[in-house]
C-alpha cells in the first residue's frame, strides 16, 4: 500500500522525529502552521478518525495518554516551552480537509491560536 506516513514510520521517507514507541510516532509537520505544529501518527493504517472502532480505540487511547509528553518534547524541539496550552485536530475526510489517508492528531502550539474551529 502506497502510505505517506507509513513510509515515513519506516523511514524510507525522512521526517523530523518528536518521539517514538511501539505504538505511535511523532514527527514536525513539513508545512507548520504555528510556531510548535508536530503530527502523531498509529503505526499500524488506519485511514482516519472514521475508521476508529472498538478493536482499535486502545491505539488511539495510548496517543492520547502519551500527547502531553509529545506536545512537551515537540515545543522543545523547536526552541519553544508550551506554558499556555496546544490545540489538537485531526481532520476526517474531504470536507475535514484531510490530505494525508492515515489517521493522525496535529498538535499546534507556540502563539495565540484562532478561536474559531471552522
Ligand atoms: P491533513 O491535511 O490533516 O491531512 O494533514 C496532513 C499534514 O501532513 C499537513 O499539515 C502537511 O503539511 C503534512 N505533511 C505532508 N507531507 C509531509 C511530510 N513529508 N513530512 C511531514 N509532514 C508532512
Ligand atoms: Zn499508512
Amino acid at each position: 500500500m502506497d502510505c505517506l506516513f507509513c513510509s515515513i514510520i519506516k523511514g524510507e521517507i525522512p521526517s523530523k522525529k518528536v518521539y517514538e514507541d511501539d505504538v505511535c510516532y511523532a514527527f514536525l509537520d513539513i508545512n507548520p502552521q504555528a510556531p510548535v505544529h508536530c503530527l502523531v501518527v498509529p503505526k499500524e493504517h488506519i485511514e482516519s478518525a472514521d475508521k476508529i472502532t472498538e478493536e482499535n480505540a486502545p491505539i488511539i487511547a495510548h496517543i492520547f495518554s502519551v500527547i502531553p509528553k509529545i506536545a512537551k518534547i515537540a515545543g522543545l524541539t523547536v526552541g519553544f516551552r508550551i506554558v499556555k496550552g496546544y490545540r489538537v485536530v485531526t481532520n476526517v475526510g474531504e470536507h475535514g480537509c484531510q490530505s494525508v489517508k492515515h489517521l493522525h492528531f496535529h498538535i499546534l502550539a507556540g502563539k495565540q491560536l484562532s478561536d474559531r474551529m471552522a
